[in-house]
């Protein structure tokens, strides 16, 4: 009898487009450069800076809204831009940070 192979190792190969590949990158970028920046004020919203000059944008991880310009104009849910997965890491870096 032949085995039936489960390839659970790769769930959706095709599914992570090169744009959205490049943005969690950004995001990453943007953390690792001004995380201590990164503020909650309420339980899913946060205070995400530019990457570049003083400006701030809020962020709403339950809806997955950025006040950004970049954000605006894309209608597709998926299209998230940087302060989003820069706002995502930082979430999961605190709640990882709550054992203490
Ligand atoms: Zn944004």
């Amino acid at each position: 009898m032949a085995t039936t192979e489960s390839s659970a190792s790769t769930a959706h190969p095709s599914t992570v487009d090169e744009e959205t590949r490049l943005r969690v990158l950004r995001g990453y970028a943007l953390y690792k450069k001004r995380g201590e920046e990164v503020e909650r004020f309420a339980p899913f919203s946060w205070c995400v800076p530019s990457c570049k000059g003083a400006d701030t944008y809020t962020v709403d991880l339950t809806i997955g809204f950025c006040s950004c310009p970049d954000y605006r104009p894309r209608k597709v849910r998926h299209a998230r831009c940087k302060h989003l997965y820069a706002a995502q890491i930082a979430s999961a870096k605190r709640s990882a940070r709550k054992g203490r």
